[in-house]
């Protein structure tokens, strides 16, 4: 017989978790299952952000930093030191000491809150039930009166350049190299590929990034695709765009082993050989295996579970949320929608504004945006001012050796309400925060431009930006 819940969640990535969490804190009786296994063989929560994505690759962002900066920053600052050198395993190990404690983390919050936790896989039948397959090869039926599916998002991988957790990898091997490889080859120069591939250059590697794209981050505002390339070329980041890669030929044995690439860009057919490679060319939504036959719940061509916009099916009961359905494929749209739709299923309005959710990419400078670019307020005909500010005129930003970048505020013609910002600079990653605030409260530039920003503070670009809309920006001409 089927135990009986009132929610039962497939996944405990960021979706899943925030959505058993919010569940259990609402008084529901809430089941949580995960497949994943940790680097160590035992079962590890927290999804791909926790084990393999967000806080291990801005682990290793951290410490190429250090690194980086000690060849590049520390002189200017008056600071010499002799014989710098990286320890790559020790980088990884620290990288590896904060996964566990996070996943850990998140069984003491399940445990906390009461959440039932089943690690094993789970397929849905028909009816609500989720038959769960444990590691020791047991079996259990968990009945909900409502299921979050919460699956997640897996590498896509090339058909000639399969993983083989060594030579050719995803993020997972690319994470854990465990010597900086002489040249390293990246596929994609998205948002993946850029962090690690700025990992590895930072620490030594000859970094090639090959994109079939012909535009730098196509999605991202066009000015801080350019600034942002400009400052990667600056690194010695490689990115060579328009270049379709056909063939990937791993040769030789052991640490003689080398990767052949054929592409095609504009000139025609080009080969490169390197000592690894790393796949980042997207990720596909988790399905494989976890719907049985006769469940309803459709399955769109992306291989994206579909969902209304209250992330419901059309299943009774049965609902998805995070990089399993449509929407971007980011940590913290899982949690919203998560957290979101645990309150619909109590009762609660539950929501999540798609219109203000913030990107980051965790480069040097960072990269960060929320709402439309430039390009999009064009192609949609709407009426708009931008007003901008480099970090080079602001103090804070020098007195820290950052001037890189800038921010823009893009404005309503008529309206003056704040429609993008876009920013390339130090912190951005923090500073984005002050445009999803004013656009959740349908705020204006002049809003933003009234409000007190602390002196020195690499926030004040933000207050200089939303002056500039009304031409009223201090510190530079208008
Ligand atoms: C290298 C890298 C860096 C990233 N950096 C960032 C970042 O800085 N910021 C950001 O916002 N996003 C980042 N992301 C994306 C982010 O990791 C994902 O958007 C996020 O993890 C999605 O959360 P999720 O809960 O939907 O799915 P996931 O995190 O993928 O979790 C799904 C979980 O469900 C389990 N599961 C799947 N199917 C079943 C089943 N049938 N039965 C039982 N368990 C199952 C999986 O094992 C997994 O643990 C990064 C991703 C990568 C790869």
């Amino acid at each position: 017989m089927a135990e009986q819940f009132d929610v039962v969640v497939i996944g405990a990535g960021p979706a899943g978790y925030h959505a058993a969490i919010r569940a259990a804190q609402l008084g529901l009786k809430t089941a949580c299952i995960d497949a994943a296994l940790g680097k160590d063989g035992k079962p590890a929560l927290g999804g791909t952000c926790l084990r393999v994505g967000c806080i291990p690759s801005k682990a290793l962002l951290d410490s190429s930093r250090q690194f980086w900066n000690m060849g590049h920053i520390f002189g200017d600052h008056g600071i010499s030191f002799k014989d710098a050198k990286m320890d790559v395993e020790a980088m990884v190990g620290r990288k590896d000491k904060i996964v566990k404690q996070f996943t850990g983390g998140i069984a003491m919050l399940f445990k906390a809150n009461k959440v039932a936790a089943y690690y094993g896989f789970g397929e849905l039948q028909p009816g609500n039930v989720v038959k769960v397959t444990q590691h020791d090869g047991d079996v259990v039926e968990l009945k909900g009166t409502n299921v979050i599916i919460a699956a997640g998002s897996d590498s896509i991988e090339l058909p000639f350049a399969k993983f083989d957790g060594e030579t050719i990898v995803d993020n997972v091997g690319g994470l854990d190299f465990t010597e900086v490889p002489a040249r390293l080859a990246v596929i994609g120069a998205g948002v993946i590929g850029l962090e690690l591939g700025s990992v590895w250059k930072r620490l030594g590697a000859e970094v090639t990034i090959l994109e079939a794209l012909p535009t730098f981050l196509a999605a991202a505002d066009a000015e801080v695709g350019k600034v942002a390339a400009k400052e990667f070329k600056k690194q010695g980041l490689d990115i060579r765009l328009g270049a379709k890669v056909s063939k990937a030929e791993v040769t030789g044995k052991g640490k003689k082993k080398e990767v052949a690439l054929t592409y095609t860009d504009a000139e025609g057919e080009k080969s490169l050989v390197v000592d690894k490679l790393l796949v980042a060319v997207g990720r596909r939504a988790a399905t494989k295996g976890l719907l049985a036959e006769g469940t309803g719940v459709k399955v769109n061509e992306r291989g994206q579970i579909e969902v209304d916009e209250h992330c419901h099916t059309g299943v009774n009961g049965v609902w998805a949320v995070g990089d399993c359905v449509r929407g971007p494929m980011l940590a913290h749209k899982g949690f919203e929608e998560g957290i979101a739709v645990a309150e619909l299923i109590a009762g609660l309005p539950g929501h999540v504004n798609m219109d203000t959710i913030p990107w980051v990419i965790y480069t040097e400078p960072e990269l960060a945006w929320v709402g439309k670019t430039e390009e999009q307020l064009k192609a949609e005909g709407i009426p708009y001012k931008a007003g901008s500010f480099p970090f080079a005129a602001n103090g804070r930003a020098v007195a820290m050796i950052e001037p890189a970048g800038f921010v823009k505020v893009l404005a309503h013609a008529e309206t003056d309400r704040i429609l993008g910002m876009h920013l390339v600079g130090a912190n951005v990653s923090e500073l984005v925060h002050e445009g999803v605030l004013t656009m959740e409260f349908s705020g204006s530039a002049d809003d933003l431009a009234r409000i007190c920003h602390a002196h020195p503070s690499l926030s004040e670009v933000v207050h200089d930006a939303a002056m500039a809309v009304s031409k009223r920006a201090i510190h530079k001409a208008n």
